[in-house]
């Protein structure tokens, strides 16, 4: 494709849309901003780029600018805005930031670009990322684990650094506006309702997550407990030869992952895969052995022997994999209790995967349900909760679920939004839990009630537990 003189609008100045609009006019298109806001740090950002002579129109994303050519968008904007209806009417393809870094990814110097091994699903892509960029690295190979993780897509392929391969984690919005991406393999981790709102409906999600699979070359590995994902491997158009791999915390079949006496074993890519089995690695070099984690690694280590890596590079990228912080991070031991912080956990779905993995548990929960509802979370770990204390806006709805499937459950609530709950809600497990119980922070929901994010969430449960910690010393 040629770009010189291209006229390109891209949707959003953003962390996408900043470097498209810079690597686009490098390229020699005639580029134009479109942005909803209009505030000082978007007019500082609009100054820096019309320097470069790009066009930037503020406080008007909705409308489509003459003679566009092409769109490239930010991931969030919503397929409904009417930037892209007017697209649609003038035949105006859409891009978003991946689609771009994969159609840009062979140019400029003509170099051969890194295959992709791409990861999605609604939890765990960020964990099964970075295991499987550290198993590549055990392996010799240079990598990088980019994508929805916070490192650019562009700069990875566009960089000075020659990548063997790279490890990109793709949102659901992502893979939406990325029609022509061909993954060398990859995997849909899970499948639960999330962002619907966007979306549309659970059929609309689930389509877009499974277009990860569209054209794979190797492998497009599915999650055995997960039919849906095997379902969507099912409906996908791929490469010849290229096979469905599963992978299960159970003994696996032919052509599957899984786990037995503790072992982490290959039947897929060995060579008689009827009767054989390739050890790779044992529960406990996953870090932290959760059972939801375990899945994790396995999909990991499936996607890197997919690409020819070596039973042993699986292990020691296993084993020098850190997780990041606040996903059962664990803060501290207490007077004989283990407190865990899992403020990731910003839905039921992943919740649930963490409550699966502790018992006894005094769960803190509660924040901003986002539409979700708890009985199916509350049913499923009822027998393991040493009680619950609850804090946020949305918290009758765990109560209520609590007083529906576990009413002999204590349940302290809270009653509270301010920041400050959080250390009340710790004082509060404390009374509840004994010695070897876990304390364990996984809300089921979004923070942004009470905290910024996530991450101050998750810092204010650990400070907490350190001042609790300083008291009993
Ligand atoms: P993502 O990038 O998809 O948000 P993360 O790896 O950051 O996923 O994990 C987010 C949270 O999801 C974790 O804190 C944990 O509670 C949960 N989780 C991680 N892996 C899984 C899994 N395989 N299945 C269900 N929940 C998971």
């Amino acid at each position: 494709m040629t770009w010189t003189g291209k006229r390109v609008t891209v949707a959003g100045l953003g962390v996408s849309g900043i470097p498209a609009a810079r690597v686009l006019r490098g390229l020699g298109a005639h580029v134009t901003v479109v942005n909803d806001g209009d505030d000082e740090r978007a007019r500082t950002q609009a100054a820096e780029l019309e320097a470069l002579g790009v066009t930037v129109r503020l406080g008007d994303g909705a409308t489509l600018p003459e003679g566009t050519e092409l769109i490239v968008t930010a991931p969030g904007w919503k397929p409904d805005k009417p930037l892209f209806l007017a697209a649609a009417e003038a035949g105006v393809e859409i891009w978003g930031d991946v689609e771009l870094a994969w159609r840009l990814r062979a140019t400029p110097s003509g170099r051969a670009p890194a295959p992709w091994l791409a990861v999605t699903g609604t939890n765990g892509k960020t964990t099964t990322v970075r295991m499987l960029a550290s198993i590549l690295e055990a392996a010799g190979l240079k990598t990088a684990a980019v994508g929805n993780i916070g490192v650019s897509l562009l700069d990875a392929v566009l960089g000075d650094e020659k990548y063997d391969v790279l490890a990109v984690e793709l949102s659901s919005y992502q893979l939406h506006w990325a029609p022509s991406l061909r993954a060398h393999s990859a995997v849909v981790l899970n499948l639960a309702p999330d962002h619907l709102d966007w979306h549309g409906s659970m059929e609309a999600y689930a389509a877009d997550k499974g277009r990860i699979y569209e054209g794979n070359q190797v492998a497009c590995v599915y999650n055995v407990a997960d039919p849906a994902t095997e379902d969507l491997v099912r409906a996908a158009d791929v490469e010849e030869g290229c096979r469905a791999i599963g992978f299960t915390l159970g003994a696996p079949g032919p052509s599957q992952f899984g786990v037995v006496d503790g072992i982490l074993v290959d039947r897929a890519f060995v060579a008689d895969r009827r009767k054989n089995a390739q050890e790779l690695a044992e529960v406990s070099d996953v870090n932290p052995p959760a059972p939801h984690n375990i899945a994790n690694a396995l999909a990991a280590a499936a996607l890197a022997r997919a690409f020819g890596v070596e039973p042993a590079a699986v292990r020691d990228g296993l084993r020098a994999f850190r997780p990041d912080a606040h996903r059962i991070e664990h803060v501290a031991d207490v007077a004989g209790v283990a407190y865990v912080d899992d403020s990731k956990a910003t839905n039921t779905h992943a919740a649930e995967a963490s409550l699966a993995a502790y018992d006894p548990i005094v769960w803190i929960a509660g924040g901003l349900a986002k539409g979700a509802t708890f009985d199916e979370l509350v049913e499923k770990s009822a027998q393991r909760l040493r009680g619950a204390v609850l804090i946020g806006a949305d918290r009758a709805l765990i109560r209520e679920a609590l007083a529906r499937h576990a009413p002999e459950v204590p349940v302290v609530d809270l009653d509270r939004t301010d920041t400050g709950a959080m250390s009340a809600a710790v004082r509060e497990a404390a009374r509840l839990a004994r010695p070897g119980d876990t304390v364990l922070m996984a809300p089921a929901c979004a923070s942004m009630d009470m905290f910024t994010n996530y991450i101050k969430r998750g810092e204010a449960f650990a400070d907490a537990v350190r001042e609790l910690a300083s008291e009993r010393d």
